[in-house]
């Protein structure tokens, strides 16, 4: 009898069902069992972020795919994990403000297997820019909105706006105001200059520099189905308007269902003048392993600057996946290895990738 019906209708189908059953009556199809139509392929997660809300992130997209639910969802809760970290200060709630203090979120979302795209750029007070983007992708005719346009459509779907300025990034904030310029009235009077680094705060903080940071979640799930998300506070301290890569579809993400996905982080300036994210895709259609791929961007765009300044390398992290569950990760430059979070039936791994400069 369950045989029969499990040819007879889709395999999402046939789990929606069978977890619908109570005490056993049915048996789930075990973990070792979960392939996409019989191809051997196994349901993973992957992210940008190592950390250890990055960790948590993982277990929650593996919760949803592990039960058969899809890449989207698995996706979404995944960024909503790393969004509500408030110790977290590239995403969501907690991320840098731009240089009037006002935290502006970027985010963009693709579902490979309806080709459906969306994402929101300069988003205020909403602590999910990832999900809206979702509902752009799944419920309008569009895939970008921004600024106040933005907000409203988040409103009209029933998001609270709240601050997401927490003390934390408003103390960076400041004190990156006051560091700025010699020239301004920002900080102490100027008789007690020598003495600013008594206040708490620049205590706190001793280093402020502008800084990237962003998160990339990917997921294949059970039907072989590949989606992705990108999202982030931004540049910090960017100009009021500013948009980065990341809710750019082809730039800080590019999901391909055929092939596999990619996302950005990192200067979104030059993620946008390559179509980073689309370039290594594409790369990947070519036959290059993710790894090669994420590589062959860090070239392409390095390749350009030689031309106009021979020294100049910006620092970008690129993580790729293919159809089949290989991955990728590279990175322009740095001491330490670039690192991505991946989590498959097998568990947890933190898996390290390239640096293609190393001396640099
Ligand atoms: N790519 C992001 C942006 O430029 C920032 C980052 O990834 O660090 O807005």
């Amino acid at each position: 009898m369950l045989f029969n019906m499990k040819k007879s209708i889709s395999r999402r189908s046939f789990f929606d069902q069978t977890i619908g059953i109570s005490a056993g009556a049915l048996i789930l199809p075990s973990l070792k069992g979960m392939t996409f139509n019989g191809s051997g392929l196994k349901p993973m997660i992957i992210s940008s972020h190592t950390n250890d809300t990055g960790k948590n992130a993982m277990e929650t997209g593996w919760e949803i795919l592990s039960k058969g639910g899809s890449a989207v969802d698995a996706v979404e809760k995944a960024a909503n994990v790393i969004e509500a970290d408030p110790e977290d200060t590239s995403v969501g709630l907690g991320g840098l403000p731009n240089e009037d203090g006002v935290v502006q979120l970027d985010s963009s979302f693709m579902d490979g297997k309806t080709y459906s795209a969306g994402a929101v750029a300069c988003l205020e007070n909403i602590m999910h820019p990832s999900s809206v983007a979702r509902l752009v992708m799944q419920h309008t005719d569009h895939v970008l909105l921004v600024g106040a346009g933005a907000l409203s459509f988040a409103k009209a779907w029933g998001f609270k706006e709240e601050n997401l300025l927490t003390e934390k990034a408003r103390k960076i904030w400041l004190r990156w105001k006051e560091d700025l310029s010699p020239d301004d009235d920002w900080g102490v009077p100027e008789h007690l200059q020598n003495l600013k680094s008594g206040t708490s705060y620049w205590k706190d903080f001793p280093d402020i520099e502008h800084h990237y940071g962003t998160t990339n979640v990917i997921a294949i799930d059970i039907n072989g189905d590949i989606a992705g998300c990108t999202t982030t506070s931004g540049l910090s301290f960017k100009l009021n308007g500013r948009v980065g890569d990341s809710p750019i579809i082809g730039a800080g993400l590019y999901v391909d269902n055929e092939v596999g996905a990619a996302g950005a982080t990192g200067r979104g300036e030059d993620v946008i003048k390559s179509c980073a994210s689309y370039y290594i895709v594409f790369r990947m259609k070519e036959g290059r392993t993710p790894q090669q791929a994420c590589e062959d961007a860090m070239l392409m765009i390095a390749d350009r600057y030689r031309k106009v300044n021979p020294d100049y390398l910006p620092s970008e992290k690129f993580v790729a996946i293919s159809k089949s569950g290989e991955t990728g990760c590279a990175m322009m430059k740095g001491t330490n290895k670039p690192a991505m979070s991946v989590r498959t039936e097998k568990g947890y791994l933190k898996q390290e990738g390239n640096i293609v400069f190393p001396d640099k």
